[in-house]
């Protein structure tokens, strides 16, 4: 039979073992390599945030000057770090290694219970408490993450 390695990649494949398959020493592990990774993503935020803060007026001020060039230089420099670094200081949950900020899939990143996944129209909901997982329209999640909604496994305790 052929292969279709396209339809393949972009299909969801849950992952293999979920939060009642690990031990609590396992999951206390998860959370202990959770929080660095969490720390080192808001450093790199706020690092870029200062880098705009900061480029922007000079690059506005240098339009008329030879500076100028530098300046887009440096400017298309920042996007490429942003972009290479989101990549790079992605949330992932340490247990699956899936993206912690990913859509609903089974666990409600809230509680850890049984969660609905929603679609394109509608939002997904948790059937243990209830919380609408819903995005705002330019995509901004509106609930917090806890739990890893793939596996289930507690991620933190201070919700992000
Ligand atoms: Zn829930
Ligand atoms: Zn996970």
């Amino acid at each position: 039979m052929a292969e279709r390695p396209s339809f393949e990649l972009t299909k969801y494949s849950p992952p293999e073992k979920t939060a009642a398959d690990y031990s609590e020493a396992e999951k206390e592990g998860f959370r202990q390599l959770f929080k660095p990774a969490v720390a080192r993503g808001q450093t790199f935020n706020n690092t870029f945030l200062i880098l705009l803060v900061v480029c922007l007026p000079l690059f506005f001020f240098s339009r008329h000057t030879a500076f100028y060039p530098l300046f887009i230089a440096t400017f298309i420099s920042i996007i490429a770090v942003m972009i290479v670094g989101s990549i790079v200081f992605q949330l992932r949950c340490p247990a699956c290694k899936k993206p912690a900020e990913d859509t609903i899939r089974t666990f409600c990143p809230e509680c850890g219970g049984k969660a609905i996944p929603g679609g394109l129209l509608y939002a997904g909901e948790c059937a243990s408490c209830g919380k609408k997982l819903r995005r705002t329209v330019k995509g901004r999640r509106l609930w917090k993450i806890k739990y890893c909604t793939h596996c289930g496994v507690l991620l933190t305790d201070t919700s992000i």
